[in-house]
């Protein structure tokens, strides 16, 4: 039997089709070889020390899914001071809230300490320097930690010691219907952190997975909020968002859901002039990437950048020639300036990054 079909069997033998599920534990066995070695490792070493340690988020989901997981990230209720010194590879980062890497040769496994949403509202503001919401530096229960995040099918914790799937949030039906729902109230979910609505399209896409209505409705009228996330949190989303391997799908989402003119409005109007042209060499791009991906090559956020704000470009450059009479070569060096200034505004591109972007422009052109 497959492990997913194996998994339906569990949740058909002890809920049959009630949501009742919120809070439970499930005797699941994960196969450990599904399970990074050195995440093993640390997951072991924390429980050896009496800690409760758990393999949690996107790690969890994609195993009960069948899916290869990106990365493998651990809670555990052990203090970052404590889970430093269990291992040597390990560097406490953050400032207000502190989260231990352990670093490996080729990765970075993080663990954080189970933390809880602050009662005080007075908090709610605060950010660090990369736009990270704050306000929930409070060490709290596994509990409280699973209620703080964003989807319930992110929700979900393994912990290996007992073999079982531990679900407060309901993340195990929802799995099952194939559906992302917000935890509580997702128009104020939205509005506490507006990066979950780039989030939600991008797991809807990756996972092929339905988003739930309400949390569809806060999609479509809360995008704006976008513009409000600074601009190197933003960057980082967008390239999650376009190296998820379903990139085609996600942008074919952010245009219904109308999002793309708040994170590329130049790629929205050149969209709104010419239409299908762009829409099919963007398409043809991200499909490339997609592609890429797949066969485990890297993609480049340069060629990424310069495909999608090449058809504003060519706009720019045009009206340079036709309205202030510019000759083809200034014209485009201009517009490459003029395009990368009004997309900075809403994200950080570097300027190595912009340099590597208007390098590649210029290939393109000759
Ligand atoms: P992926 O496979 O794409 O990495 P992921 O679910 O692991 O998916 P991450 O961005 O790596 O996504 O985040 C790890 C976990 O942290 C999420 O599963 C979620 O539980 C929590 N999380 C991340 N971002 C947020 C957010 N903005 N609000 C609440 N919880 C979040
Ligand atoms: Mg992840």
């Amino acid at each position: 039997m497959s492990f997913v079909n194996k998994i339906k069997k569990i949740w058909k033998n002890f809920f049959g089709n009630n949501r009742e599920t919120a809070h439970c534990h499930i005797n699941l066995k994960i196969s450990h070889d599904q399970i990074d070695k050195d995440a093993l490792t640390i997951l072991r070493r924390l429980a050896r020390h009496g800690y409760q340690a758990c393999l949690v988020g996107g790690a969890v989901r994609d195993l009960l899914l069948g899916r290869q997981p990106k990365d493998f990230d651990i809670a555990t209720n052990a203090r970052p001071r404590q889970i430093k010194r269990l291992f040597r590879n390990c560097r406490l980062i953050g400032r207000r809230f502190r989260l231990a890497h352990l670093y490996f040769k080729d990765k970075i496994i993080e663990v954080s300490t189970f933390r809880s949403t602050p009662k005080k509202q007075s908090d709610d503001h605060h950010c660090s320097d990369d736009g990270m919401i704050l306000r929930d530096n409070v060490y709290g229960t596994i509990e409280e930690d699973a209620w703080r995040r964003d989807f319930t099918i992110n929700a979900l914790y393994y912990d290996i010691t007992k073999s079982s799937i531990i679900d407060f949030c309901g993340g195990l039906d929802d799995l099952k219907a194939n559906l992302i729902r917000t935890i509580g109230d997702p128009f104020l979910r939205c509005r506490e952190d507006p990066v979950r609505i780039l989030r939600v399209i991008r797991f809807a896409a990756k996972l092929n997975m339905t988003i739930e209505e309400t949390a569809e409705k806060a999609v479509l009228q809360l995008s704006c909020l976008l513009k409000d996330v600074p601009p190197s949190r933003l960057f980082h989303e967008f390239m999650k968002f376009f190296s998820c391997g379903y990139a085609l799908n996600a942008f074919k989402l952010l245009c219904k859901y109308n999002v793309l003119k708040e994170i590329l409005p130049l790629t929205q109007k050149a969209l709104d002039d010419h239409n299908q042209p762009v829409k099919h060499f963007i398409e043809k791009a991200l499909k490339n990437t997609d592609e890429r991906l797949t066969n485990n090559d890297t993609i480049s956020a340069a060629f990424l950048f310069a495909f999608l704000l090449w058809h504003p470009l060519l706009d720019y450059k045009k009206k340079l020639e036709r309205q202030e009479n510019m000759k083809a070569v200034p014209a485009f060096h201009q517009a490459c300036h003029d395009v990368l200034k009004q997309q900075i505004q809403h994200m950080v591109i570097t300027k190595h990054l912009r340099f590597m972007i208007i390098e590649t422009w210029s290939l393109q052109l000759q």
